[in-house]
């Protein structure tokens, strides 16, 4: 049995009766069949489709939305607008995906050559509970307009959304099979990645988790795409607007009660700049409102569950024995742990060499812009990176040696349905979104006339 439970108060939502062997056969089954019909289907019927899921988001956001902020405790104006996005990618690649698959004429020697972008069949996503609709429209958007069938593994804490998303296409119009839950455990997931009907697999989510899937993708030569997190660094230089960074770096970290690949977790400012950033980022920190999640004022809930609570809290208390220094918070009640400022940090502590997936900021201190670079590459992640400056020409100059996926500045790095999304190193490989996400679950065919 797979439960929801509500983290805030630790009620239970609803029972999940988990797939038999026999029903995940059968929902492959039907996810394989419609994909001959589907595949065939022109741009205009998917656009069509695609364009009435971003309507269904629309309208019925706040049902959506309260499903997630009961099953895992975002503060509710946070899952609106996490449906919101959602509804956004649709229209995005709704009017995007023709001319993004559309056929690559390459002059050669041959009367004509040009590429051609074909569906590959089913793709299963395996996905985390953190943005329970973002991070599973994310990939199915681009999957199903290019003609390929989803199937889903939702994290077990989220199985109510999960149904939700299936239930969005199916009202859209969607032919039946063309996304389905599969309501499973992690354990299963091996058997539904050896199966044939299976194709390629994308997971969000622990390196663990990553490794374990792309293992047996890789055991059977399917592709895979792996978004596996990060440990963004947010770069203040004495240049910046201290004013603007503080506010972005305040979002950057605690949005999403700071459970977010792309959060800004380690805070690394200019020697000269410390005494007055700190005194700004610590009141506006001191001032981020904890409560109850189905509150319309709440910005910081609890987080998704008490062991990631645990979880954080040891990662900050080693942190301490080593040296660091709680500047703000640092106090857990169950799955609530309050925002917490981490000083003194360096390169060997757990808060700066570890994900941190929660409301905690470690800050670290640079002398020049080498040392910040160093800093910033010394993780084993590679996912992004801000920096804040008010020299465009210094900022141009930095962004190459930095070995993440992306270096936004001035800004918190973002996920934007026109961008390519994905990371470097121990953060995955692939992308998803824009023109580039599109293309990883298709066959690049070289087409040759003679
Ligand atoms: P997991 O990586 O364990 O879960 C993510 C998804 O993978 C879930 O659907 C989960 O299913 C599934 N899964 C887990 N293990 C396996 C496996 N061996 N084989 C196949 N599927 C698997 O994340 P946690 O919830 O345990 O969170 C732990 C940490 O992971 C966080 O603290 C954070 O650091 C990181 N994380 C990163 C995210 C990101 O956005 N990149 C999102 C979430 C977590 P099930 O729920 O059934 O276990």
């Amino acid at each position: 049995m797979i439960i929801s439970k509500n983290p805030y108060n630790d009620k239970e939502i609803e029972k999940f009766q988990e797939f038999t062997k026999d029903q995940v056969d059968d929902a492959l089954a039907k996810a394989n069949s419609v994909f001959y019909s589907w595949k065939n289907t022109s741009f205009a019927e998917r656009t069509k489709l695609m364009k009435a899921a971003a309507e269904e988001l629309k309208s019925n956001k706040q049902e959506y939305a309260m499903d997630i902020t009961l099953e895992m405790g975002k503060p509710i104006k946070q899952s609106i607008s996490e449906i919101e996005k959602c509804a956004w990618v649709c229209e995005y690649y709704a009017e995007n995906a023709e001319s993004q698959l559309a056929d690559e004429v390459i002059e050669t020697d041959a009367a004509s050559s040009y590429v051609s972008y074909e569906p590959l069949g089913v793709v299963l996503a395996v996905m985390p509970w953190n943005f329970p609709f973002w991070q599973v429209f994310r990939f199915a958007a681009p999957a199903l307009m290019a003609g390929n069938i989803g199937v889903l593994k939702h994290a077990s804490n989220v199985m109510k959304s999960a149904n939700n998303i299936q239930k969005v296409f199916e009202n859209a119009g969607f032919p039946k099979g063309c996304f389905q839950n599969l309501i499973i455990g992690s354990k299963k997931v091996e058997d539904v990645i050896r199966d044939e009907r299976i194709k390629a697999v994308t997971l969000t989510g622990s390196k663990p988790a990553g490794s374990a899937v792309a293992s047996v993708a890789g055991e059977k030569i399917k592709k895979s795409v792996l978004e596996l997190g990060g440990s963004n660094a947010l770069v203040v230089f004495e240049n910046a607007n201290l004013e603007e960074a503080v506010k972005t770096c305040v979002t950057a970290r605690f949005q999403n009660t700071g459970q977010s690949c792309i959060a800004g977790k380690r805070l690394l400012l200019q020697k000269n700049i410390e005494q007055d950033f700190m005194k700004m980022f610590i009141e506006q920190v001191k001032a981020l409102k904890s409560g109850d999640p189905v509150n319309e004022d709440t910005f910081i809930g609890v987080l998704a569950r008490k062991d990631l609570a645990e979880d954080l809290e040891d990662q900050v208390n080693r942190s301490v024995e080593k040296g660091a220094k709680i500047l703000l918070g640092g106090k857990r009640d169950k799955a609530y742990y309050e925002p917490t400022i981490v000083g003194n940090v360096d390169k060997d502590m757990a808060v700066f060499k570890e994900e941190t997936f929660g409301p905690v900021v470690s800050v670290t201190i640079f002398e020049d812009e080498k040392q910040a670079v160093d800093l910033v590459n010394s993780s084993s992640f590679g996912l992004g990176v801000s920096i804040f400056t008010e020299d465009f020409e210094f900022a141009k100059k930095l962004v190459p040696q930095f070995e993440d996926g992306s270096v936004f500045i001035n800004e918190l790095v973002k996920s934007d349905p026109r961008l390519p999304f994905g990371g470097t190193k121990e953060s995955g490989y692939g992308r998803e979104l824009s023109g580039h996400g599109i293309k990883e679950f298709v066959n690049t065919k070289t087409v040759y006339f003679n």
